[in-house]
């Protein structure tokens, strides 16, 4: 039996978990109207706020058993749990609805529950949705505090598999502390906080897999192929060995690896190719160095406003940034600017835009423009931290060269600004500029004029090339960085920067994607960024390229672009 899946991939090697299954049975939580006599209203009220204190006390717990060592962002989860008990977004409410309604503290929580659910359903927009989730984690807990319901015991589950409907990410840090082989959940999507921390925490971990609690026993043993997005079950002994090879294989070969990191990725006819790092966090700068980053080719420093309801301020970019800098040792770094907005939006602000298209709204520089109190002190902090190493301003998401313009005069004068304040820059900083607009891809050659460096973003030239809407997952199917109007622009965008002169990279994920690093470097591209798990395998795999006879094959596969297969054409390169 195959359970299929929507999968996430799990970096850190961790590619497939062996386990038996432990089915996590929460049991949903009953609730039914009720109501009080309105003699009953204030020790109600009390109840409820007994309720919450108990549950900021619980959550407060399972702070504590964070290891030192965990990165911040997981904290942070349980901390906006907690702000939500303090604050009197749901407590009000709950309130309100006991003392005007005289309804029961359970049936006054689910009510006020369900109006703020519907608020958030009315956005759509993938991140606020993770934050409903948080919502309901929250609401649960102060469910089951007021019902008197035990939380099962997550104890005893060393060395196995979990299968939960969902789990909230206090549940996720409970687990990986109980060292759990991986878990399966039937909800939840890539960009579910549950997500967002197996991958942090390299837990093996299949999301979305509906269904899967139903038809999976407890005690059977699973496996979980993280790459496929699969679980496996009910498998003969030759197929568990498969995967245990695999997985021992995967292992050595991390070792393997490792050892070469710190090499430079050299082609067979002995072309230097740049390597560089995706990250989010600051955090990730010891995973890119780890891993031999020559620099980090994409800081994606919108992550600073994820998960948490005040927006950062001039200081607080500076200190991180310069955490990044100081981390990467001379190493460049490419600070992208703000990417907020459709599937990022600032927590707490208003900048929400694009209607039922939010990745065509004011996202990016377009936001950074309209609102130049929101990109001023990202600007200022950059170029201070451009007086302490190699740091590369990088534009995201361009479509008009007027755009360039602003954003160029809107540096100058926070340069002036700085050094009127007698504060450290460098004049020289390098301003780039992604290309991920179709438009953009076409117009590369003026791009390439107006911008010291350029670097392609797949990820969003495929979504708006194809149409698709790269987080919803019915059109998931269509996402093909194969298709020819894909690679033809690709190509296009690579001659257009090779003929001015212009360093170009690529930070889209087809950058850190081996079925396609031959056929970039054949196309002329030799600057790849990448998530930091995949450089050793991408330096390993450049070794073996000779980009004489890549650029030889790359031409006839363009001859013949509509009627060649593209993977039966680029399997000679494939390992
Ligand atoms: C891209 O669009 O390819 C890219 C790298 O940016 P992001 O994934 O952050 O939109
Ligand atoms: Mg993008």
């Amino acid at each position: 039996m195959i359970v299929s899946c929507v999968g996430i991939g799990i970096g850190a090697g961790a590619h497939i978990a062996i386990g038996e299954a432990h089915l996590l049975s929460r049991g949903p939580v009953c609730v039914t109207p009720s109501r009080i006599p309105p003699k009953q209203v204030e020790q109600e009220i009390a109840r409820f706020r007994q309720a919450l204190v108990e549950a900021s006390r619980q959550l407060l717990e399972i702070r504590q058993q964070i290891p030192p060592e965990t990165p911040n962002d997981i904290s942070d989860f349980i901390d906006t749990h907690l702000l939500m008990l303090e604050d009197n977004t749901i407590s009000s409410g709950v309130i309100s609805l006991i003392r005007e309604r005289l309804a029961g503290a359970e049936w006054a929580l689910q009510q006020h529950r369900d109006a703020m659910v519907e608020v958030f359903d009315q956005i759509q927009d993938a991140y606020l949705r993770t934050r409903r989730d948080d919502l309901d984690h929250v609401v649960t807990r102060i469910h089951k505090v007021l019902l008197e319901q035990q939380e099962p015991q997550l104890d005893n589950l060393r060395g196995q598999i979990v299968l939960a409907e969902d789990l909230s990410p206090a549940d996720v840090i409970t687990l990986h502390n109980q060292q759990i082989m991986g878990f399966v959940t039937e909800f939840g999507g890539p960009m579910s906080h549950s997500a967002i921390l197996a991958r942090s925490l390299g837990i093996p971990a299949v999301v979305g897999a509906r269904g899967a609690s139903s038809c999976l026993r407890h005690g059977e043993l699973l496996i979980l192929d993280t790459d496929n997005g699969c679980v496996l079950a009910n498998c003969p002994p030759a197929v568990v060995s498969h995967f245990e090879d695999q997985r021992e294989f995967a292992q050595q070969r991390t070792v393997l690896l490792k050892r070469q990191s710190q090499q430079p990725a050299l082609t067979a006819d002995g072309r230097r190719i740049e390597l560089l790092a995706n990250i989010e966090l600051a955090e990730d700068v010891v995973a890119a160095m780890e891993n031999g980053a020559d620099g980090i080719g994409l800081y994606r420093t919108e992550f600073l406003y994820m998960n948490r309801s005040d927006i950062p301020d001039e200081e607080e970019h500076f200190l991180t940034y310069r955490a990044v800098v100081e981390g990467m040792q001379g190493r460049p770094v490419v600070f992208r600017t703000l990417d907020l907005g459709a599937d990022k939006p600032p927590a707490g602000t208003s900048f929400v835009s694009g209607g039922g298209n939010p990745a065509l709204g004011l996202r990016a520089i377009r936001l950074c423009l309209k609102e130049p109190e929101l990109f001023r002190p990202q600007l200022r902090a950059i170029l201070r931290a451009s007086a302490l190493g190699d740091v590369r301003l990088m534009l995201p998401m361009l479509t008009n060269l007027w755009e360039v313009e602003q954003a160029r005069s809107m540096i100058r004068l926070c340069m002036q600004e700085l050094e009127c304040a007698g504060i450290a820059f460098n004049p020289t900083m390098p301003v780039g500029g992604m290309i991920e607009v179709p438009a953009a891809a076409l117009a590369a050659p003026a791009f390439a004029k107006a911008l010291d460096f350029l670097s392609i973003g797949t990820n969003d030239l495929i979504q708006y090339l194809l149409a698709i809407d790269r987080v919803d997952d019915e059109v998931n199917y269509l996402y093909d960085p194969f298709h020819p109007a894909v690679l033809q622009v690709i190509r296009h965008v690579i001659d257009a920067a090779n003929a001015a002169g212009v360093p170009l990279s690529m930070c889209g994920e087809m950058a850190g994607d081996m079925r396609f690093v031959p056929l970039l470097l054949g196309m002329g591209l030799y600057s790849l960024s990448m998530q930091p798990a995949a450089l050793l395998d991408v330096k390993h795999q450049i070794r073996d390229c000779d980009t004489g006879e890549l650029r030889e094959r790359t031409r006839e596969f363009f001859d013949d672009i509509y009627n060649a297969d593209p993977l039966a054409l680029l399997s000679h390169w494939h390992h």
